[in-house]
């Protein structure tokens, strides 16, 4: 099956139907593909909100400074300025889908304050159900609009480009153009190739690399590790942060996130032996000091104690059933009253803040390719991310990308000697234990000595074992027909690489990335590593 289409969007999170949105009412077609329920994604679980400055006490310079004090000293300072700049332009575009922001009795946004910042400036909806209000809103937007076809479930397998023409392309091949993708559709099991003049890539994160993560099934890292397959530069990928406070529940994936406006609103963090608050030995910012440090310091507690969680007390937190449904509800569901019960929780892997290295409207290193929202790197975040910006980041570049790609589509043409996809020779895979095998071990491994904090033998270990598992899982991959679980595994394995890889070339401290060889910052100003 070969189709035409100006824009091809993977992705159906707040940046991919934000894109589609913003570049069909330009006059674009535009094809979005999306591997599961277009509902399910990142964006649907986000709790917290969005931070945008909206109060008279807050200022950018404030919201700047918070930036690019929590990114330590790797933010792209211009972008900064510009994203914080745009925010209230943001919430307000968002409000014009008819997403409805929780508001005070006398109609202004009621603003939440989370770690790191030091104002109250987060925007939220339904209390803590942002990402599925805005998700929802978006999703009908899309639905409704004649010049964007949404279809699922579509699994985006790899960027066409120069080498699907028999040209040998590496690294240094001086302009890599991307013509389209490849993608299964799931229930005819068919491989389609796509055309476009414009190929959008927002595919999320990758938690699923990871045993204990906040995110939902889909986020496996398919969209940087294409853009690796296809010799995209990615960039500074150790970066990956832990949300400190997940309800601990092993095996349950993804974990349930317990928002760190919780403790914004008066929770505290307790030891799990004496129950006694520790925050302030670590941080004087205590409760509210950046996630990283948090992480750091409950993986530290527990590590003392020799138990696997702390306990989060909420209960001084006021109106908690009011403030915080989707939690309170959650957790009676699971037998703990917030209100009167102590709730135990653990760090688990929540926001890929490397990704695909992009300008600043974001375009990729190759040609007609665009990231946007987590899969990219466009160094709002620098070393670590500043909670409830990450939503901000995504429509600020959605909207700077659809711009940027309408404004080229007339001097581009569709690349129509692109061969289709040759399955010939391959079998259908009988034996997913393989699958699910090395999927368990690559999640044992990152978990074990890629996690929280790291050091070079750590690395050194991980890095063999992931060879291992590449180099199996390829074997099977050369005789297997494509598979939705073939292809994540595939694309976990890649992320696990260049997460090892950045890990490895970063011989400092910095922000989310910690290791026990390196403890310090080599100098103030950091350094990309870029892949
Ligand atoms: C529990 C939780 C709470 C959070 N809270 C906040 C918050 O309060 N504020 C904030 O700013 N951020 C928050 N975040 C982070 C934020 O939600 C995400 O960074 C953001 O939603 C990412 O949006 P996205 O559009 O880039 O990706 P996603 O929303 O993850 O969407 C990715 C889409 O791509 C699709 N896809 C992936 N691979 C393929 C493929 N190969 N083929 C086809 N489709 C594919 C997926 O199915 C999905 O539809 C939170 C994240 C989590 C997990």
């Amino acid at each position: 099956m070969r189709v035409e289409t100006d824009i091809v969007v993977v992705g159906s999170g707040i940046a991919g139907l934000f894109f589609a949105l913003k570049a069909a009412e330009q006059g674009a077609e535009v094809l979005l593909l999306t591997k599961d329920r277009p509902e399910e994604s990142n964006t649907a679980y986000a709790q917290g909100g969005i931070a945008s400055v909206l109060s008279k006490k807050d200022s950018f310079e404030a919201h700047v400074r918070d930036t690019l004090v929590a990114g330590d000293g790797l933010c792209r300072e211009s972008i900064v300025w510009e994203v914080v700049r745009e925010a209230p332009s943001v919430i307000e575009e968002l409000i014009r889908y008819g997403v409805e922001f929780d508001r005070e009795p006398a109609g202004a946004l009621k603003l939440g304050r989370e770690g790191g910042h030091s104002y109250p400036r987060i925007v939220h909806s339904g209390g803590d159900a942002t990402g599925a209000a805005i998700s929802q809103r978006l999703l009908e937007a899309v639905r409704s609009h004649p010049r964007i076809q949404m279809r699922y479930p579509f699994f985006a397998l790899d960027l066409i480009t120069q080498h699907h023409l028999g040209i040998y392309v590496n690294r240094g091949y001086p302009s890599i153009t991307c013509y389209g993708i490849y993608a299964l559709e799931e229930e005819t099991g068919k491989i389609w190739t796509i055309l476009a003049k414009a190929i959008v890539l927002a595919s999320g994160g990758a938690g699923q690399v990871y045993p204990i993560t906040t995110n939902p099934p889909t986020a496996t890292g398919d969209g940087v590790a294409m853009a690796l397959r296809a010799k995209a530069r990615i960039a500074n990928m150790e970066f990956f942060q832990f949300h400190p406070t997940a309800l601990y529940e092993p095996e349950k994936r993804p974990a349930f996130l317990l928002t760190e406006a919780l403790r914004g609103a008066g929770a505290r963090l307790l030891d799990p032996i004496h129950h006694k608050p520790f925050m302030a030995k670590y941080d004087s910012r205590a409760e509210l000091a950046p996630r990283d440090i948090v992480a750091r310091a409950i993986d530290s507690e527990c590590k003392i104690a020799g138990v696997p969680y702390v306990y989060l007390d909420a209960r001084p937190v006021p109106d908690l059933p009011e403030n915080f449904p989707t939690i309170y509800s959650y957790c009676l569901k699971k037998g703990l009253d917030p209100k009167h019960d102590l709730l135990p929780v653990a760090p688990a892997a929540h926001y890929m803040v490397g990704g695909i290295d992009t300008d600043r409207v974001g375009r990729t290193s190759i040609r007609q390719l665009y990231a946007i929202g987590e899969v990219s790197y466009t160094g709002l975040h620098g070393a670590n991310r500043l909670a409830s910006n990450s939503l901000l980041e995504a429509v600020a570049f959605a909207k700077r990308a659809a711009a940027d790609a309408v404004l080229h589509l007339k001097e581009r043409t569709h690349q129509r000697e692109v061969p289709d996809w040759d399955a010939q020779g391959s079998r259908h895979p009988d034996e997913m234990i393989l699958i699910s095998h090395n999927l368990q071990e690559l999640r044992v491994l990152m978990g074990n000595y890629v996690g929280i904090v790291r050091s070079n033998f750590r690395l050194e270990r991980a890095w063999r074992r992931i060879a291992l598992l590449y180099e199996e899982t390829e074997a099977f991959y050369k005789h297997t027909y494509p598979s939705r679980e073939l292809f994540e595994l595939r694309n976990l394995i890649a992320v696990a690489y260049l997460i090892v890889k950045c890990a490895s070339l970063r011989r400092e401290s910095r922000g989310l990335h910690y290791t026990l060889d390196y403890p310090e910052k080599r100098r103030e100003e950091g350094v990309d590593i870029l892949v």
